[in-house]
């Protein structure tokens, strides 16, 4: 049987590294799997973003991946034991300790605390064009990318809460905010709707989809060509940013029957806390949290989930 560690955390965005940061320093020696689903590169959302200027602590701006790669020398430095490796299964069956297998052998690791980290994804359209010009105009977070977008007019898709709050904040920024839903009425909160609905800075588009974005070969965002979803009448709109805010995809497919999830998928935990609905079994960062999805918060949530598994791996005869 294999060791029995500590603590295993699952993830490597700035929840899971600030997870390791303190178990470390707690004494847990805690082993993270970075793994390595999306798009081949281990470290999260940021790790497809170019400049982060709202981190605290960097005001002359950092990119996403220098800014990923100081918090892994940071867990390293700490005492952290980093294995790039994807976790294919979990055992989070109540009664530690957990079960975690591991890479192209599956292997297995056994833990008497896990902290899941692993993050969601933001839901693209899935055109070329979009793709193609993602980090240079495509964004998928208006309170990360905005400020590069001050006085320009801007597109927005999408027509749920997220697409609402992002209109708005950057209505706050932009010269003009085109919001395209490709429906007839929006999904959001009746607030949420009049409130953008009574801003003169935003311009709702609706029965439309985005047909391409301009200008590839350019390589940056020149305007969109949209779609007349019920005239199929394409027509193209100048805007130098697109931001796509059709929902987010929590990574939860490994836990799924195993954790109280909420109904969108997201990990359910105690208010206030990282405790999932399995006692030993904690959660941080955007794979919980559908309100505030920012590096800051998950890296808060991350120490959240450090506490309050040396807390309870306290209260169950120490480590
Ligand atoms: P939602 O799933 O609620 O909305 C997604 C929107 O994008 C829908 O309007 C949908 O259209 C549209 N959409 C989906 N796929 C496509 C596509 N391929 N092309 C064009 N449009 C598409 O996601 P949100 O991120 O807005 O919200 C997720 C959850 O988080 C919700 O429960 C929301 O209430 C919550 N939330 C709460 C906030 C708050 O309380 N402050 C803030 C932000 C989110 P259609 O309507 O036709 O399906």
């Amino acid at each position: 049987m294999s060791e029995v560690r500590n603590v295993i955390i699952i993830g490597s965005g700035p929840a899971g590294h600030t997870a390791a940061i303190y178990a470390a320093r707690a004494n847990l020696k805690p082993l993270m799997f970075e793994g390595m689903v999306r798009g081949g590169v281990p470290g999260g959302q940021l790790m497809i973003t170019n400049d982060v200027e709202n981190y605290p602590g960097f005001p002359h701006k950092i990119t996403g991946p220098d800014l990923m790669t100081a918090f892994r020398d940071q867990s390293i430095n700490q005492g952290a034991e980093v294995q790039t490796e994807d976790v294919n299964k979990v055992d989070l069956s109540p009664g530690s300790p957990f079960t975690v297998w591991v890479g192209d052998d599956n292997v297995e690791y056994k833990a008497r605390a896990v902290i899941l980290a692993t993050g969601a994804q933001a839901k693209w359209l899935n055109i070329e064009s979009e793709h193609a010009l993602k980090g240079r105009g495509v964004s998928a977070c208006a309170v990360c990318d905005g400020a590069f977008f001050r006085n320009q007019d801007v597109m927005i898709v999408g027509g749920g809460d997220t697409a609402m709050e992002e209109a708005m904040y950057l209505s706050g920024i932009c010269k003009t905010v085109t919001l395209v839903h490709r429906r007839e009425s929006f999904r959001a909160s009746k607030t949420m709707q009049d409130r953008v609905l009574a801003n003169p800075k935003i311009k709702p588009v609706y029965n439309s989809a985005v047909d391409e974005v301009l200008d590839v070969a350019k390589g940056e965002v020149t305007g969109v060509k949209l779609k007349n979803l019920l005239t199929n009448e394409v027509t193209a709109v100048a805007v130098t940013g697109l931001f796509v805010a059709i929902g987010h995809t929590p990574n939860t497919d490994l836990f799924v029957g195993q954790l109280e999830l909420h109904d969108n998928g997201y990990i359910k935990t105690q208010p206030g806390t990282s405790r999932t609905s399995v006692p030993g079994v904690f959660a941080s960062g955007d794979v919980q949290d559908f309100v505030y999805r920012q590096a800051v918060t998950a890296a808060g949530t991350g120490c959240m989930a450090a506490l309050d598994a040396e807390r309870w791996l306290a209260g169950q005869g120490g480590h």
